[in-house]
């Protein structure tokens, strides 16, 4: 690495950036060109062979890639869920791949590993968690790369401590749960424990619960494995569904984990961050009751992908199904304990190699402050209430779900249309939502509940101001004139 070199390319990289974040409001949201196979016909068959200035690569990016990006930072990009970017999170992301240590075991980067302990308890107490699962009251923390990957370390740690009490044949009787509304990385995740998939249980929520698990309907399903002679493994509580954003209720659900010696997963990748704000904080209400906990400051929390905290009650739990002990890592700090002296963070997650995240999301704690974290997630819940206000005032749609945190719920559902038709409804809505899209000037992703087409409006771009939701409300309202034109016709 040449260190001139390496400022001229990173400050043109940064200029171009600059650049793409000035405009970013003028690329249509969603990528423009749908056309698979566009990019590969543009592109050379090899790799060069000799090296090529960096404004020649820049210019490829302008030209070849962006059109075939969907821009994820547009102020207007109300899809899916949130992936924040921020300058801090930029910049603690330009430290960590600057920086490109490797804190796998305590003595390969002990600031890096012990920084990292700083930061998920930092976090943990901003989040309002129990003092059981910070590191300063005997659990701990690590920053993985996503839920998924959090999910299955803790389904491997719950499946070995069960194991461990029952017998490792006994893998075959092992039961867990999740509602209709669960994320499907938990699916994914329980597969790649080695539960066998007759034994996943799927628990049907509806909109009297708001979508969310109840502690009766849980336990009557668990009740029937215990008779049969299964064994209850794990539950998987989700504070802010991917869907509906839903809220489990924790406390409910660890009081029945408990009763049947079940692991209690609190996946709260979204929502998390509003936790940070008292105001919802009561979501967590539980919290104590659970084994593990996680969320995605990648998501609604101002720092650049990747970045998942996942907490645990007791790392040793964690550590006993992911450590290995090869001669060549043994290190002065090995200690086997999971105790934050001297950690070995391979053994809190699946890969070996791990990047710095802890210094990414240090530097967006330092430069926001909790104060400027809380303003950015309070900013987004207004634009989503006063949204959620004007479609319910609104006579041709409707609100489907009533919203928690900063997505609401909607479709269209003008009265011609008739209570129950919905063919008609589903038709309408899907064209909506299609040209919305199409426009470029907006874009949002669907969900289907009880049936009904719903349509998404995520609030949470790091960009994103309330004269954003106004205009995408404004867009809707037009297209939906449009739309109920054709059908009137
Ligand atoms: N859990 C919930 C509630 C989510 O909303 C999502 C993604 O949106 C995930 C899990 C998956 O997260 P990841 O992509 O970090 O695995």
């Amino acid at each position: 690495l040449n260190p001139e070199a390496f400022s001229g390319d990173s400050r043109a990289v940064i200029d171009f950036l600059a650049e793409y974040y000035r405009d970013v409001d003028k690329y249509p949201v969603r990528a423009a060109d749908l056309e698979p196979g566009r990019l590969r016909k543009l592109l050379p068959e090899a790799a060069p062979e000799h090296g090529e200035p960096m404004e020649d690569v820049l210019e490829d990016v302008r030209r070849d890639i962006l059109p075939g990006l969907t821009h994820w930072q547009s102020p207007s990009f109300f899809a899916f869920f949130p992936m924040n970017a921020s300058a801090a999170g930029f910049a603690g992301e330009m430290l960590s791949a600057g920086l490109n240590v490797v804190p796998f075991v305590w003595a390969a980067s002990p600031a890096a590993a012990e920084l990292e302990t700083v930061v998920v308890d930092w976090m943990g107490r901003l989040l309002g968690l129990p003092q059981r699962l910070l590191f300063s009251g005997g659990g701990g923390g690590v920053l993985q790369g996503s839920t998924c990957e959090a999910v299955v370390c803790t389904l491997a740690a719950a499946r070995d401590r069960a194991l461990g009490r029952l017998g490792h044949d006994n893998i075959m009787k092992m039961v867990v749960y999740a509602s209709d509304q669960t994320h499907t990385t938990f699916q994914k995740g329980a597969r790649l424990v080695g539960i066998p998939p007759s034994n996943f249980r799927v628990i049907q929520t509806s909109s009297a619960s708001g979508y969310g698990l109840t502690a009766d309907a849980v336990r009557a399903v668990v009740d029937r494995d215990v008779a049969r002679g299964l064994v209850p493994l794990y539950l998987c509580a989700t504070v802010g569904t991917t869907g509906l954003g839903a809220v489990d209720p924790v406390r409910e659900l660890g009081e029945v984990a408990r009763r049947h010696g079940m692991w209690l997963h609190v996946d709260a990748a979204y929502a998390g961050s509003a936790a940070i704000c008292p105001e919802f904080q009561g979501y967590l209400d539980g919290a104590e009751l659970a084994d593990s906990v996680s969320m995605n400051p990648h998501k609604w929390f101002l720092t650049n992908t990747d970045c998942c905290c996942l907490w645990v009650a007791n790392p040793l739990e964690l550590t006993s199904a992911l450590s290995t002990d090869p001669e060549y890592l043994k290190n002065v700090g090995t200690n086997g304990t999971g105790k934050p002296a001297a950690i070995d963070y391979k053994d809190w997650q699946i890969s070996l190699s791990r990047r710095f995240r802890a210094i990414k999301l240090w530097v967006v704690l330092r430069r926001y402050g909790a104060g400027g974290l809380r303003a950015h997630i309070r900013q987004h819940v207004t634009a989503a209430k006063w949204f959620e206000r004007a479609v319910a005032a609104d006579e041709r749609f409707e609100v489907v779900v009533p919203r928690k945190f900063s997505l609401v719920c909607f479709r269209l559902r003008p009265r011609f249309a008739g209570e129950d038709d919905e063919t008609t409804l589903d038709g309408m809505n899907r064209e909506l939502l299609a040209a919305v899209n199409a426009s470029g000037q907006a874009f949002m992703t669907h969900f289907v509940v009880d049936g009904k087409f719903v349509i998404r409006l995520a609030v949470g771009g790091a960009m994103t101001e309330m004269r954003h939701v106004m205009d995408v409300w404004e867009l809707l309202q037009g297209k939906a004139d449009d739309v109920i034109h054709r059908y009137q016709l």
